[in-house]
């Protein structure tokens, strides 16, 4: 895999969304090889194990990879970030930017990224227009409140929400963001 450039799209995709999904495609422009790094955190408290987001993307990706042709991996994380993109043999960190919102966070983190490993550049993408407002919190808030979430999520994600969150009141749900 020398040849291929390598990028790193982390994130906590509790649950992957439509916004996620139009993130993952454009870095398969700017990338021969994309490993999409479903991170543990555990300081969002998020609704899905780790296993379950790593298998929802899974689903989503392989039906991506059928589109694109081009390589799409998904692997789950626990540490630190850099650390994994160079074990990975990657160079590059995708993120994906909504509004003005993301961009202090994301700024710092690119900041201390940048001084841990210098080799490692941070690239920016947006989503297009009806997918830049969608967040994985608002999708469950959404189904916790019984409305329709069927334009920002696929329909296998749909599912899985609905099944946790819906019908009965959405026991269970931790206060996580994301
Ligand atoms: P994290 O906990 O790392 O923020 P998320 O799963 O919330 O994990 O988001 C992962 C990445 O995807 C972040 O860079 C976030 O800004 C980006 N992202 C999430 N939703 C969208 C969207 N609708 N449009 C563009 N980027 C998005």
């Amino acid at each position: 895999m020398a040849n291929l450039r390598t990028g790193v799209y982390p994130g906590t995709f509790d649950p992957v969304t439509n916004g996620h999904l139009d993130i993952i495609s454009r870095c398969t422009r700017v990338v021969d090889r994309l490993i999409v790094a479903v991170a543990v955190n555990v300081g969002k408290a998020p609704l899905f194990t780790l296993e379950e987001r790593v298998a929802m993307l899974e689903a989503e990706a392989a039906e991506l990879k059928a589109v694109k042709g081009a390589i799409i991996e998904v692997a789950p994380f626990e540490g630190l970030l850099t650390e994994f993109v160079g074990n990975a043999g990657a160079s590059l960190i995708l993120r994906g930017l909504r509004a003005v919102s993301d961009f202090e966070y994301e700024f710092q983190m690119t900041g201390m990224n940048s001084q841990l490993a210098p080799d490692i550049e941070t690239v920016f993408l947006t989503a297009s227009g009806n997918h830049q407002f969608i967040s994985s919190r608002l999708v469950k808030e959404i189904c916790k409140l019984g409305g329709d979430i069927t334009p920002f999520v696929s329909s296998g994600v749909k599912m899985r929400l609905t099944e946790r969150l819906g019908q009965d009141g959405g026991g269970g749900y931790p206060q996580g963001v994301g």
